[in-house]
């Protein structure tokens, strides 16, 4: 697997059918994976938070989400191949469940949420094993009860929908103790499912306007996305200087 740096963080090139046989073979050695879903607020968030980089660093994966990551690649001169959305993942890894007979498990979003997710799942691709859900929160103190629920559920594939970083450090600082080959940060994705959040069209996500789509329904979301433009500023600034 080819790996590339973009300001500091490392971003495997990989595609979508490359990451979904990495989770089969993951799911197959067993053991304790995690895997990232990096876009431009995870690399600025990255630069100011070490706990975040390493956690980043460490992980068995660091999958290409977001547009913005593969527009810097190129400026970068180290192109990647290809684009790799959690949201469009975790319907595929749904697919596969129910194909090769993997279990999940939906940890996060706001309450009720992954249960509609999942019956939607189930609905779509009859056979997919979901074996739990359960909203439970980021915060420390909540990590034993989610823990509990589980472990008691031995899902192969587990799913944490807190946003990053937070859901990053919670698979991090949890690994040890959940016995999950594979545990993966998705973001709004199961809002997406849920049918609680739009996904943006699909000529708007082909032209790279997935984050201006989101700024749009959620005005709210502004603060945090002026990653963007300093992530765009700094890309262009390592490649003048190169
Ligand atoms: N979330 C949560 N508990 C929290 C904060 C967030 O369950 O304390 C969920 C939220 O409901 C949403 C997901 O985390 O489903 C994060 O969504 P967001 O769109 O912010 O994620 P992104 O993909 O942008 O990181």
């Amino acid at each position: 697997m080819e790996s590339i740096r973009i300001l500091g963080v490392r971003v495997d090139d990989v595609t979508m059918d490359e990451t979904l046989a990495m989770v089969s073979e993951m799911v197959a050695q067993g053991g304790a994976h995690q895997i990232a879903t990096v876009n431009p607020e995870f690399v600025i968030r990255a630069g100011r938070d070490p706990v975040f980089a390493g956690v980043l660093e460490r992980a068995d994966l660091a999958i290409p989400d977001g547009q913005g990551l593969l527009w810097a690649a190129r400026v970068l001169g180290t192109p990647l191949r290809a684009r790799v959305a959690g949201s469009d993942m975790v319907p595929l890894l749904a697919e596969r469940s129910a194909r090769e007979g993997y279990s999940l498990f939906l940890l996060g979003a706001a309450p009720g949420v992954a249960d509609i997710a999942a019956e939607r799942l189930r609905e779509r691709y009859p056979g997919t094993q979901i074996v739990g859900t359960h909203p439970g929160s980021p915060r420390p103190e909540d990590d034993d009860l989610s823990v509990a629920l589980i472990t008691q559920a031995r899902p192969d594939v587990l799913l944490v929908a807190y946003g990053a970083p937070a859901q990053d450090l919670w698979i991090a600082r949890n690994q040890v103790r959940l016995h999950v080959p594979v545990a993966i940060g998705v973001g709004g994705s199961l809002d997406f499912i849920a049918g609680v959040q739009r996904r943006a069209p699909l000529w708007m996500r082909e032209h790279g306007l997935e984050w201006l789509y989101r700024l749009i329904r959620q005005p709210s979301r502004w603060r945090r996305m002026l990653a963007l433009p300093l992530f765009a500023w700094r890309v262009v600034k390592v490649r003048l200087q190169s």
